[in-house]
């Protein structure tokens, strides 16, 4: 998987709606100390479907929507639009937004979906918000002190089969 444009409007400190390109090859986030180059990794994360507020540095989820400063009102809502193209050379656009106390809603090209058939579609291309693809600031300690357990599902990620432990977990609900 591949992604292409990230598009935020109110999230965190992207107030105005911000568009960007990624182009194939490496690319550098730069700027000065909150300036929001990591806010820029959680909106990724967020629309995969984080679900944690905490690892999003936040207390609680709505706190990825922006505050407000001394010369600018808050806003009511937060969107992120992903566009990505998957294994197969297929366009992906996964559009996550979250409206104080209306929560979260998810869409997968253009239909709207539950939060963890998000998950499934990072789950099978072995990316999401917990692959260990995308490493937080002050992370890498947190890697080398895992748990045996936790190191276990780094290393199923990274094969490709974490997608069936969501199918499992789902299958066992019903
Ligand atoms: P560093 O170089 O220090 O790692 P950075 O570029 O990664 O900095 P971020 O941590 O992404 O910076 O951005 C932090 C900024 O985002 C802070 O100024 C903070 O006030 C702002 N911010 C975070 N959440 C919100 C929010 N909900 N509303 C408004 N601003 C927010
Ligand atoms: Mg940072």
């Amino acid at each position: 998987m591949r992604i292409k444009r990230l598009k935020l409007s109110g999230f965190k400190s992207f107030v105005e709606p911000a568009e960007l390109r990624i182009e194939t090859g490496l690319t550098g986030v730069v700027g000065p100390n909150g300036c929001g180059k990591s806010n820029l990794l959680e909106a990724i994360r967020w629309v995969m479907g984080e679900n944690s507020a905490k690892s999003l540095r936040g207390g609680g989820m709505e706190d990825v929507i922006f505050a407000g400063t001394a010369q600018r009102p808050s806003r009511d809502f937060a969107e992120v639009v992903l566009h990505a193209e998957d294994g197969e050379g297929e366009e992906l656009e996964v559009v996550r937004r979250i409206e104080r106390g209306a929560g979260s809603a998810y869409r997968v090209n253009g239909r709207d979906v539950r939060a963890k058939d998000v998950a499934l579609v990072f789950a099978d291309a072995a990316t999401g918000a917990h692959s260990p693809a995308l490493v937080s600031q002050g992370k890498i300690a947190a890697v080398i002190a895992a748990k045996p357990a936790e190191r276990r599902q780094m290393l199923e990620e990274a094969a490709g089969i974490a997608g069936l432990h969501v199918r499992r977990k789902d299958a066992e609900q019903k």
